[in-house]
């Protein structure tokens, strides 16, 4: 493994705060990180105990799910990740949470309208709700890829949990923060039956705009993306 370390341990270290921060659950949940050339991601294992995990049990597969290094079966939910990646050249981490805040919205199907300037500035437009589909199929991949085009960056998945995005571990790790800040807010704001209110459209805009500056600008610093079939 010892060409993939830094990659390998940032999974590693990532997956046991997420859990002991109460983002993922048992095993539940898995999380991935591109390796630099772009074209091979570093995932976690199936039905594995994060506090167990080590860096070698980290399975590092091509995007065509071909597996390059590790021993453990890769998450059941990579087919998902490897089309992400795929979709989305900005993306080089990707968070799946079974969060429980982001989790409720999930069974009521409300998608987050524009909240918070920070919310847009770094998820997106919205936080949309993608249909449910059973884990780990190709009913689920197909219906996650039909949403990730919108450039956000978070999403709900229904009856399920959350899928975050980031152009590196750290900033996907502070988009699960955001989800469920997010998520507990609007909760509490539609169990007041009141209106809830949302920021100014020409406000979610300029937001929005950021957002994707930024990820213009990961694909300008990465030339290799482009070489290599990406955007
Ligand atoms: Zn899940």
């Amino acid at each position: 493994m010892a060409r993939h370390d830094s990659t390998t341990v940032q999974v590693v270290e990532t997956a046991q705060d997420l859990t002991r921060r109460g983002y993922l659950m048992a095993t539940g949940g898995n999380l991935s990180l591109r390796l630099p050339h772009g074209q091979a991601f570093a995932i976690t294992p199936s039905n594995y105990d994060y506090m167990k995990m080590k860096p070698q049990d980290i399975c590092i597969l091509d995007l065509e799910l071909n597996r390059l290094e590790g021993k453990l079966q890769p998450s059941v939910e990579s087919a998902m990740h490897a089309a992400i990646y795929k979709a989305r050249p900005d993306v080089n981490a990707i968070i799946h949470t079974h969060q429980v805040y982001a989790s409720a919205l999930s069974m009521i199907r409300a998608p987050i309208p524009a909240l918070f300037d920070e919310q847009v500035r770094f998820l997106g437009r919205r936080v949309e709700i993608i249909p449910y589909a059973p884990s780990g199929t190709g009913l689920l991949k197909n219906a996650i890829s039909r949403h990730v085009c919108s450039h956000d960056n978070a999403f709900i998945m229904q009856n399920h949990g959350a899928l975050l995005f980031g152009d590196d571990m750290e900033r996907a790790v502070h988009n699960v923060e955001i989800l469920e800040k997010c998520s507990l807010a609007y909760l509490l704001a539609l169990c007041s039956g009141r209106k809830v209110s949302r920021i100014p459209l020409p406000i979610r805009e300029i937001a929005f705009s950021k957002l994707r500056s930024d990820q213009k600008k990961v694909l300008q610093n990465d030339p290799g993306f482009r070489k290599k079939g990406g955007r």
